[in-house]
C-alpha cells in the first residue's frame, strides 16, 4: 500500500502529462514560458482569488507574502507551533520573531481568542496555517487583523482546494500561499509554489520580488529572491488542475469511509460550513506509537505531522519557549498520526486500513 500514490495518479493522466512537458521542451521557454501564465490564470480562476502568482516553493511562498507585507528584521509575526517549519522558518529567516499561540484541540488551527494578547507595537503580521486540509477560522481572524492594522496571510500549503464557508482557501485574506509539494493535494514533480493577493500593485511586487526585485531587465527595484516556478513544474499542474476538483471529491470520499468506520480514535473534526480535501486524513490516540507500529507490520504505511511542535526545535531555542508553553500543541503531537490518503486508495486498501486500526483497538481494549 502506498501513503499518496503518486505513481497510479501519473499513470492515469500520463498521455495529458506528457504532452503538457513536451511542449515546454519544444518551446526552449524553460523560465517564464507560455505555462507560468496559463498556470497563474488557472489558478486564480480556481479559487476566485484575483491574483495568483506561481513560485518556487511553499516556503518561497511565505517569504516572499511576508516581504511583500513589508515584515522585516525585529517585527513580530503571529503563527502556531504546530505546523510544519517553514512557516514559522520564513519568518525567522527574514530576521523576524515567530510569536506563537497554542492550537484548537478539535480542529488543530490556530486558537484565534489566543491572539489579541500577543500583539505589541512590534506585530506586523498574524500567519495562520490552515492544517490537514482544513480552512483555519479566516473570518474572525481578519476581523482582529483589521482592528490593529495587521496583515494577514494564510498558509494554505495543505489547504489548496479546501471551503470556508462556501469560499476556497487562499481567497480569503489579503495574501495567501500554498505549496505544490508531490505530495500536497496538488503536487507538482519537484518544488512549486503559489502567492495570491487580492491586490493588483500588491501582486506586481510579489512578481518582481520572485525575479529580483527588478522592475525590468536588470533594472532593480527591490531586494529580492530567484523564487520562480520553472515551466516545466507549471506545466506539469496546468495538466493535472483539471483533474483536481474530481480527486478532491474522491479524498472526501475517502475520508468519509474512515470516519464512518474507524472506531476507537478521534477522527478529524471538520467544522460546520468547512469542506476539507484532506491534505492529512489523521487520526488522534493516546496508543499513537503502538497503532504505527501494528500498522506497519501489516504494511500499512502511516506518518507522524508533527511529531515535536515548533516551539521545541532545537532551531528555535533561541526564542526561549519551553515544555509546557503550549499544551494543546504538545498534547497533539504526541498523540496524532496520518494514515494512507489519496484519491486513488482502492475499496480493498480503505477496508485493510480499518481493520487494522480497529484490529488494534479491539487488542487494547478500547473498543
Ligand atoms: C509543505 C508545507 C510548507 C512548505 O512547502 P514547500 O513547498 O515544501 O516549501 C509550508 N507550510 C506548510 C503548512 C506545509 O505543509
Amino acid at each position: 500500500m502506498d501513503f499518496t500514490n503518486l505513481q497510479s495518479q501519473y499513470q492515469l493522466y500520463k498521455t495529458q502529462i506528457n504532452a503538457e512537458i513536451q511542449k515546454v521542451l519544444d518551446s526552449s521557454s524553460y523560465i517564464n514560458g507560455e505555462s507560468i501564465a496559463r498556470l497563474e490564470r488557472g489558478l486564480s480562476e480556481f479559487c476566485s482569488s484575483p491574483f495568483a502568482i506561481a513560485c518556487s516553493s511553499g516556503t518561497d511562498a511565505i517569504i516572499l507574502a511576508l516581504l511583500a507585507c513589508g515584515v522585516g528584521r525585529d517585527d513580530e509575526v503571529i503563527t502556531t507551533p504546530f505546523t510544519f517549519i517553514a512557516t514559522a522558518e520564513a519568518i525567522a529567516f527574514l530576521g523576524a520573531k515567530p510569536v506563537f499561540v497554542d492550537i484548537f484541540e478539535d480542529t488543530y488551527n490556530f486558537n484565534y481568542h489566543l491572539i489579541e494578547e500577543k500583539i505589541t507595537p512590534k506585530t506586523k503580521a498574524i500567519l495562520p496555517v490552515s492544517l490537514y486540509g482544513q480552512v483555519c477560522d479566516l473570518y474572525p481572524i481578519n476581523q482582529i487583523a483589521q482592528k490593529y492594522g495587521l496583515c494577514v496571510i494564510e498558509d494554505g500549503a495543505q489547504s489548496f482546494g479546501g471551503k470556508y464557508q462556501g469560499k476556497y482557501s487562499c481567497s480569503l485574506s489579503p495574501l495567501a500561499t500554498t505549496s505544490f509539494f508531490p505530495s500536497k493535494p496538488l503536487g507538482c514533480y519537484g518544488d512549486g509554489g503559489a502567492v495570491f493577493c487580492q491586490d493588483e500593485g500588491l501582486a506586481h511586487k510579489i512578481k518582481s520580488l520572485l525575479s529580483h526585485g527588478q522592475k525590468r531587465r536588470y533594472i532593480h527595484q527591490y531586494i529580492g529572491m530567484n523564487a520562480r516556478m520553472d515551466s516545466l513544474q507549471a506545466s506539469i499542474l496546468c495538466a493535472k488542475l483539471k483533474f483536481f476538483k474530481d480527486e478532491i471529491l474522491k479524498r472526501q470520499e475517502v475520508a468519509k469511509y474512515y470516519d464512518n468506520h474507524l472506531q476507537g480514535v478521534i477522527t478529524p473534526f471538520i467544522q460546520e460550513g468547512n469542506e476539507s480535501v484532506y491534505a492529512q486524513y489523521s487520526i488522534c490516540t493516546p496508543y499513537r506509537d503502538e497503532l504505527s507500529v501494528y500498522l506497519k507490520e501489516r504494511e500499512i504505511p502511516t506518518a507522524v505531522h508533527y511529531p515535536m511542535p515548533l516551539h521545541l526545535q532545537e532551531a528555535f531555542e533561541y526564542l526561549g519557549y519551553k515544555e509546557g508553553d503550549f499544551p494543546v500543541s504538545e498534547k497533539i503531537s504526541k498523540q496524532i498520526l496520518s494514515l494512507p490518503m489519496s484519491a486513488f486508495i482502492t475499496q480493498e486498501e480503505r477496508e485493510r486500513v480499518v481493520e487494522g486500526v480497529n484490529g488494534f483497538m479491539t487488542s487494547r481494549g478500547v473498543v
